[in-house]
C-alpha cells in the first residue's frame, strides 16, 4: 500500500478521552475512531491487526476439530425467557423491539442460540461430540465503558460451545479447548497467565480465565509462585492467620463515639489494632437490607456474597441513608450486629467467629459497643469466605504466600453442564435409547480486547511495536525524499520485489518531512523498516528493526529480502 493514498488519520497529540496506552496509541495510530461511547470503527490499519488475530483464533479453533459458522445478532426474547436470563442477564442486555412491537435483543453471549440450533438436529449420541464457533460482534451496555477497546460495547468475540453426551467427555472438550487457548496465546505473543474463574451468571461451577498480564488490567490475580495456584480476585479463596486471640471474653461495654465512622478514626479512639474490629457492610438487595459483617480490616468479595445470596450482581446495592436507619435506627458509621431489625439479614464471615472481644458498632448514633463475643452477644449466616484476597494471603493449595497482579482477561472457558440443555429441553438418544439433556462447555476470546492487550505489552513511549504476526504490515520502505528521482525509482522497485515475494509491505511516498515520516512509522509500528535516501544511486539503504530503532544498518538493497527472511524464521513464521 502507497501511504500517499492511504486513509491513516494519524494524531500528533494524545487524545484527551484515553486513560491507557493502547486506547491512546490504537486513536494516535489513526487505528480506531469513536462513535459514541463504548462503539468504535475499525479504521484500515486496525482493521487489519483485527484479522490477524481473527485468523490466528480461527486457525487453532479449526485444528481443534471445532467448525465456524456465523449466527445472527438478533436474538428473540423468548430463547432468553427459557433459560430465566431475559431478566437475570440486567441491564447490560440491549433490547430493542420490532414493528410488531416483538421484543429482541442483541445478542451479548449465545449459549441459547447456539442450543436452540442444535436441538431438534442433533438426536444420537452417535452424532457427538459437536463443537461450533463464531467470530462475531457482540453488545453489552456497560455500566462502565472505557478503555478504547478493552470494554466496548459493541466488540468483537470468537465463542464457541462444545456439546457432549456426559461430564466426562465435556471435560475432555473442555480441555481441548484450554490446549486450543493455549496455542492461541502463544502464538499471539501474549504474558499470559490461566487462572480460575467464577462462573457468575454463566452457570456451571468450573471456569478459568487466561489473563494477559498488564497493569491497564481491570482484572485482579492472586497466584502462587510455590505451585501453580492461581485464580481471580473474584474467585479466590481467602486464607490468612488470624492474629492471636485472648482466651477470656470481657463484659460487654457501650462506648460513646461521637462522629467516628472511619475503622481509621475508630483505631486511634480506641487504641486497639484494626484487626479487631468488625466491619458492617449494609447492602439493598431488591429493597431489602443485608448487613454483612467481616474483620476491620479486610474487604468484602461482593462476588462471594452474591454467590452466596443466589443473585446478579445487578440486583444488590450499596444501602442508602434511609434504609440503613430503618435497620439499624442509627446514621451511617454506627451499623453493628446487635439489635438490628427483624427484617434485615445478617451474614458473617466465619472468622468473625473465631475473634474475640471486637469492637462493633452500637446501632445507635454516636455510640460503639466493645468487648462483643460471635455466639454469646450475637449469631448470624454465618458464611465460611466473604473475603476480598490480598498479597500475603496463604495459598490453598500449597500453604504459601501468595502475590497479586494485574491482568486483562481476554478469553475464558466454562464448564456449563445442562443449565442451557435442560432449560431449553435440548436432548440426545443415549445408547440405550433414553433422553438425554447434551452437558455443554462454552469459550470465549475477546478478539477487540485481545488487540488491545498486544499494544498493552508491545510498545514504547513513540508507539506500537508489533509482533511480526499480528502487525498491519511487516515492512515499511520510508522514501526521505520523494522528490529525488533515484530515491522513489529505488524505493519503487524495493517495493515490487517484497510485494511479490508475498510480504505485506507500506511504501511512504508522501510529500512530508522525513522527521514525521519516522514518528508515524514508529507510531504504528511496523516491525521492518528500510529507509531510502541519499545512497539510493548506490542502491544502499538503511535497515532497522521497530523492536530496536537505533541498531540501523546500511545494506545493499539486493540483501534486503534475505534479512526480512532471517526475521520471520527467527519469528518461527512464514509469510
Ligand atoms: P468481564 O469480566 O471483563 O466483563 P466477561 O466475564 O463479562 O468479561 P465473557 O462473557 O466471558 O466476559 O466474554 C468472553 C470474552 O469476551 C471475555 O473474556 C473478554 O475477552 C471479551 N469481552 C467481554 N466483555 C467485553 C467488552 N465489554 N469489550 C470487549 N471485550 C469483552
Ligand atoms: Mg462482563
Amino acid at each position: 500500500m502507497k501511504m500517499s493514498k492511504m486513509y491513516m488519520p494519524t494524531l500528533k497529540e494524545d487524545p484527551s478521552e484515553a486513560e491507557i496506552s493502547s486506547h491512546r496509541l490504537l486513536l494516535r495510530a489513526g487505528m480506531i475512531r469513536r462513535l459514541v461511547s463504548g462503539v468504535y470503527s475499525y479504521l484500515p490499519l486496525g482493521y487489519r491487526v483485527v484479522r490477524k488475530v481473527e485468523q490466528i483464533v480461527r486457525e487453532e479453533m479449526d485444528r481443534s476439530g471445532s467448525q465456524e459458522l456465523l449466527m445472527s445478532a438478533i436474538q428473540p426474547k423468548e430463547l432468553w425467557e427459557a433459560s430465566g436470563r431475559w431478566d437475570n442477564f440486567g441491564p447490560e442486555m440491549w433490547k430493542l423491539k420490532d414493528r410488531n412491537s416483538r421484543e429482541f435483543c442483541l445478542g451479548p453471549t449465545h449459549e441459547e442460540y447456539f442450543t436452540n440450533l442444535i436441538k431438534d438436529e442433533i438426536k444420537s449420541y452417535k452424532q457427538l461430540p459437536l463443537n461450533l464457533y463464531q467470530i462475531q460482534t457482540k453488545y453489552r451496555d456497560e455500566k462502565r465503558p472505557r478503555f478504547g477497546l478493552m470494554r466496548g460495547r459493541e466488540f468483537i468475540m470468537k465463542d464457541a460451545y462444545s456439546f457432549d453426551t456426559d461430564h466426562e467427555n465435556m471435560v475432555k472438550a473442555y480441555e481441548n479447548m484450554w490446549d486450543a487457548y493455549d496455542r492461541i496465546f502463544t502464538r499471539l505473543k501474549l504474558k499470559y497467565k490461566v487462572v480460575q474463574g467464577d462462573t457468575g451468571a454463566m452457570g456451571g461451577k468450573v471456569s478459568h480465565e487466561f489473563m494477559a498480564m498488564s497493569e491497564a488490567g481491570e482484572g485482579l490475580v492472586a497466584y502462587c509462585d510455590h505451585c501453580d495456584y492461581a485464580a481471580t480476585d473474584e474467585k479466590a479463596k481467602v486464607i490468612y492467620e488470624i492474629s492471636e486471640q485472648s482466651t477470656e471474653e470481657l463484659s460487654k461495654e457501650k462506648v460513646y463515639t461521637p462522629n467516628l465512622k472511619t475503622i481509621d478514626e475508630l483505631v486511634d479512639f480506641f487504641k486497639i489494632d484494626k484487626s479487631n474490629f468488625a466491619k458492617a457492610v449494609v447492602y439493598d438487595v431488591n429493597g431489602k437490607g443485608i448487613v454483612v459483617i467481616i474483620p476491620g480490616d479486610r474487604e468484602l468479595n461482593e462476588t462471594k456474597l452474591c454467590n452466596y445470596l443466589g443473585i446478579a450482581d445487578h440486583e444488590i446495592q450499596m444501602a442508602d441513608e434511609e434504609l440503613i436507619l430503618n435497620i439499624t435506627k442509627a446514621n451511617k458509621g454506627f451499623t453493628g450486629p446487635i439489635g438490628l431489625a427483624e427484617d434485615a439479614r445478617l451474614i458473617v464471615d466465619s472468622r468473625i467467629t473465631k475473634m474475640k472481644n471486637l469492637v462493633v458498632g452500637g446501632n445507635e448514633t454516636d455510640y460503639h459497643i466493645k468487648n462483643v463475643n460471635y455466639g454469646r452477644d450475637f449469631e448470624g449466616e454465618v458464611v465460611e469466605d466473604l473475603l476480598l484476597v490480598r498479597e500475603g494471603d496463604i495459598c490453598p493449595k500449597c500453604g504459601e504466600k501468595m502475590e497479586m497482579a494485574r491482568g486483562i482477561e481476554v478469553g475464558n472457558i466454562f464448564q456449563l453442564g445442562t443449565k442451557y440443555s435442560e432449560s431449553l429441553k435440548a436432548k440426545f438418544l443415549d445408547e440405550d435409547g433414553k433422553e438425554q439433556p447434551f452437558v455443554m462447555g462454552s469459550y470465549g476470546i475477546g478478539i477487540t480486547r485481545t488487540v488491545a492487550a498486544i499494544i498493552e505489552q508491545y510498545h514504547d513511549e513513540n508507539g506500537i511495536i508489533w509482533p511480526l504476526n499480528t502487525a498491519p504490515y511487516h515492512v515499511i520502505v520510508t522514501v526521505i525524499n520523494t522528490k529525488n528521482e533515484d530515491q522513489m525509482n529505488l524505493a519503487e522497485k524495493l517495493y515490487e520485489e517484497l510485494i511479490s515475494t508475498g510480504l505485506e509491505v507500506l511504501l511512504d511516498d508522501r510529500n512530508e518531512r522525513a522527521g514525521v515520516k519516522f514518528n508515524d512509522r514508529d507510531l504504528i509500528g511496523i516491525p521492518i523498516r528500510i529507509t531510502v535516501g541519499k545512497k539510493a544511486p548506490e542502491e544502499i539503504v538503511e535497515y532497522s528493526l521497530r523492536t530496536s530503532p537505533e541498531d540501523r544498518k546500511e545494506v545493499g538493497s539486493s540483501s534486503i529480502v534475505k534479512l526480512i527472511d532471517e526475521e520471520f524464521k527467527k519469528a518461527g513464521l512464514n509469510y
